[in-house]
């Protein structure tokens, strides 16, 4: 059983699942042995790089606070996992989002380990000063395709919003600090419904012009479909090219991961996710959340795609954290492999 954790290793479902599926026993890259091959789609990456937005996107909509030493573990055990990406946390006013409140003491209290980048998502100028000053090298703003929504979240027009992060933006280019850029809602709307791809195309040019190295599409509310999906990205990717996009799906009707599958056909490389789909959305009531990290990372090996992600120790982490917030993990691979 090599470095299986301990706490899969006696589970009986994972030792079937060990038995009749190789894909999942790699212990390290996700790598295949040859022999066992799987049957390979056409179109899709090598690699492809996984962006976890557990500790941010999935704890701030979790209802009780989670205690700072908590999220400093949780973030440190992710560390060891092989992700090359973790979202720490938002340098949000704690009035708006209380969870994020503790962001500092997140931010200086964990390890950085070299070779990992630790994002953290920056509303406003004010933000991004107070995340330097942390400790933060990489940046993220979080803007919407629809006008409703970033009213809603983040208070402001889409216009107003793309002004403050036009400052931030170019603040990080001053210091080298790369920043990404997210547009939620971009396959559909609490409030607005249908989205046109031609204002989800127009917001992600305005990011990726003002500099963001990586837009990332995000189906806020779990409504896409790989129809929806393969729509968006055909008209996005006219004006930016696929290695600087990435995909934020969240599986409230099921479809998370057939629209994962559907935009890395199309050639995207970059899949946000969180640990045992931890999240939501406060504004959009019965939103469940992002896609969990387990699950991806499953589909991606019986693809025989590289991810340098090992999947216990994901598993390790998910349940780590669910337990501490006292939920039971969204993720179908770890409760398959936790429960029998
Ligand atoms: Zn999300």
């Amino acid at each position: 059983m090599g470095n299986v954790p301990s706490a899969v290793k006696h589970c009986l479902s994972y030792q079937q699942l060990l038995r009749e599926h190789l894909w999942i026993g790699d212990s390290v890259a996700g790598a295949l042995d040859p022999a066992q091959e799987p049957f390979q789609l056409s179109g899709l990456p090598e690699y492809v790089k996984i962006v976890e937005v557990g500790p941010r996107d999935g704890l701030q909509n979790e209802k009780v606070i989670v205690p700072t030493d908590i999220k400093i573990e949780f973030i440190n055990q992710l560390s060891q996992t092989g992700l090359s990406v973790i979202e720490v946390t938002s340098f949000v006013s704690s009035k708006w989002i209380p969870q994020m409140a503790d962001h500092t003491e997140v931010m200086k209290g964990i390890r950085q380990y070299p070779g990992i980048r630790y994002p953290v998502l920056t509303p406003n100028l004010q933000g991004f000063h107070r995340a330097v000053a942390a400790g933060a090298t990489e940046v993220s703003v979080f803007g919407a395709a629809s006008e409703s929504f970033s009213k809603k979240n983040i208070n402001c027009s889409i216009e107003e919003s793309m002004e403050k992060f036009e400052e931030v933006v170019k603040s990080a280019r001053h210091m080298n600090i790369p920043a990404r850029g997210y547009v939620s809602c971009a396959l559909g709307c609490p409030y607005e419904g249908n989205i046109t791809p031609q204002k989800v195309t127009e917001v992600s040019k305005r990011l990726y012009g003002m500099g963001c190295y990586e837009i990332s599409l995000g189906d806020t509310i779990g409504v896409g479909t790989p129809g929806s999906m393969k729509k968006i990205l055909e008209s996005v990717m006219k004006e930016i090219p696929p290695r600087a996009l990435a995909v934020h799906c969240h599986d409230t009707y099921g479809q998370a991961l057939a629209n994962i599958l559907t935009a890395l056909q199309m050639g995207i490389n970059v899949v946000d996710s969180a640990v045992s789909g931890l999240g939501g959305c406060p504004y959009a009531k019965g939103a469940s959340g992002n896609v969990a990290t387990e699950d991806l990372i499953y589909m991606l090996n019986g693809l025989g795609l590289n991810t340098g992600v090992n999947l216990y120790k994901v598993m390790e982490a998910g349940d780590f954290i669910c337990k501490a917030v006292n939920k039971t993990t969204n993720s179908k691979v770890a409760q398959a492999s936790f429960s029998a």
